[in-house]
Formats: C-alpha cells, structure tokens, sequence
C-alpha cells in the first residue's frame, strides 16, 4: 500500500485519514511521439491545507500552482477547514491540562433575580 504523508508537516497518514491530494502529471506537446508521464500524488493534511491556503503566495510557477488549487477547495467549502478544526481539538485535547479549571467556580448571572424581574 502507498505510504502517504503530508508534504508540509511530514505526518504520516492513517487509514481513512482526512487530506487534500494534489495530482500531477507531465505531457509533451507537438512532439511526437506523445509522452505522458507517471503521475505524482502529492497530499496536504488538512490543517496545512489551509495554512497554506491561508497564507502568502509560495515561490515558484509549480508551488503558486499547488497553492491556488488549494485556496480554491478552502475557499469554496468550509468542510475542509471543519476538518483541520477537528484536527486540532484533537491535538489540543490530548494536551496536558493546564489551568482550565480555574473559571469553573463562574455561576450563571443571579438566576434568581432574572426570575422575579419576570414576575
Ligand atoms: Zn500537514
């Protein structure tokens, strides 16, 4: 099986994993006879999909390519960045808790005075 790993951030993708495939391949023109090459599949995870997409234009006619396709499908559809946002709740989920707990003593504003205003 193809081993598949995000060009950008070098993770390694699992089965099912979401991602953006960029696919290339070369063709001669007006030489004969015609060539076609192998093609390529290069596979951005999401959240560098839309870091990418989010920042400045690359170097280079082949990068600024890449880059516009990418800019196309996160700009179209919010799913791809539902998709990075998973991803990261996942990452910060698996962080160490720090000191969320703090505020969990907040209570909800004087329920008790909002009822009798009603009344
Ligand atoms: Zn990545």
């Amino acid at each position: 099986m193809e081993h598949l790993f995000c060009l950008r951030c070098n993770r390694d993708f699992e089965a099912g994993q979401k991602s953006v495939g960029v696919f290339m391949f070369a063709q001669t023109v007006g030489i004969k006879p015609r060539q076609k090459s192998a093609a390529q599949r290069i596979c951005f995870c999401p959240q560098c999909s839309v870091a990418l997409a989010m920042g400045p234009p690359p170097e280079g006619a082949l990068n600024v390519a890449a880059w516009k396709m990418i800019r196309d499908l996160v700009g179209s559809d919010p799913a791809l960045n539902q998709a990075a946002w998973e991803t990261l709740r996942g990452v910060v989920g698996l962080l160490p808790p720090s000191e969320a707990g703090t505020g969990s003593d907040a209570r909800p504003v004087n329920e008790a005075n909002a009822d009798s205003a009603v009344q």
